[in-house]
């Protein structure tokens, strides 16, 4: 199965599904992003604070997969934010993943309390020219933070990767992605589990009606939404059940029906008020 790619504004291209690994376990993660890379998964996420890029280095050495056909983010962490050491910290992820650059490199939550997101982001475009990431992008920004990199910088992000799934859908960000040549990843693109997304009538009715899983459901409603998405599991049957969405389409009512459970539900923290 070829997963169908989106044009970031640079002019790469991304696959719309990947596999993330945010929790899993740094000893167990060579383990299941080889499961991932048997799955079929080609884009891998991961972060340096995750502490398990040496287990996807590993996994990807291992896996004899070409290079070219991988695509891989990580993502610079808030304590590391800053010039110097924004150079010093892609230095380690990249040490860590054996590999000599990223396809991907965001800065992970702009912190605005800290106040050197900009400086981060001018950080960003000069390891970008450097070849160690082929695209820079940001996480968990907020309008008026991607507004400041506009007026202090000349390079649009890429990507913002934000929390996003049915009852928290982002229409905000996404209508400024839009307009501005971002595009939209979504993180705990299943809740996380932490809501009963499941069970919710518009996703079970719309999973019965195509005998899927409403797992499969919600992970199609944000491919056809546009969105790039990458649902982590620890379990190689979950991994296959996740990336064997491209046997169906939700209709026109199926996915207005999932539009319309919006609601605010976050599950993560606000990245207004983030301090950690
Ligand atoms: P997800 O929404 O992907 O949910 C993962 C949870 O759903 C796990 O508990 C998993 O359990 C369960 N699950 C996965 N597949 C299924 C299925 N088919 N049926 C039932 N349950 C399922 O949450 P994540 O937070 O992991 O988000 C995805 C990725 O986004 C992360 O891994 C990370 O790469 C990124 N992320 C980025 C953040 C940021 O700030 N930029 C913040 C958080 C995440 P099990 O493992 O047992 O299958």
């Amino acid at each position: 199965m070829t997963v169908p790619t989106i044009q970031l504004n640079d002019g790469h291209h991304i696959p719309q599904l990947g596999f993330g690994v945010f929790r899993v376990d740094p000893a167990e993660t060579e383990r299941i992003v080889t499961d991932a890379l048997e799955a079929g998964y080609r884009h891998i996420d991961t972060a340096a604070i995750y502490g398990n890029e040496q287990g996807v280095g590993a996994a990807i050495a291992k896996s004899g997969i070409p290079r070219d056909e991988l695509f891989i983010t990580t993502k610079l962490w808030n304590a590391d934010q800053g010039t110097q050491s924004a150079f010093d910290a892609i230095d380690l992820s990249l040490e860590k993943l054996g590999l000599d650059r990223v396809d991907l490199y965001l800065i992970h939550w702009p912190r605005p309390d800290l106040d050197k997101y900009l400086e981060s982001w001018l950080a960003l475009e000069q390891i970008q020219a450097d070849g160690k990431a082929t695209s820079i992008g940001v996480s968990n920004f907020h309008v008026p933070h991607l507004e400041r990199l506009a007026a202090g910088s000349s390079t649009v992000p890429a990507v913002n990767q934000v929390e996003l799934h049915p009852t928290f859908q982002q229409r905000e960000l996404r209508a400024y992605g839009a307009e501005h040549g971002i595009a939209i990843e979504a993180w705990g693109p299943l809740g996380q589990g932490k809501y009963d997304l499941f069970g919710l009538s518009a996703i079970r009715d719309a999973a019965s009606a195509h005998g899927v899983t409403p797992a499969q459901v919600v992970i199609r409603w944000h491919l056809q939404s546009g969105i790039v998405v990458f649902p982590k599991s620890n379990s190689a049957e979950r991994m296959r059940e996740n990336f064997d969405v491209f046997g169906f389409e939700l209709t026109a009512e199926q996915m207005a029906a999932i539009d319309a459970l919006d609601a605010g539900n976050r599950v993560g923290s606000d990245p207004d008020t983030a301090t950690f």
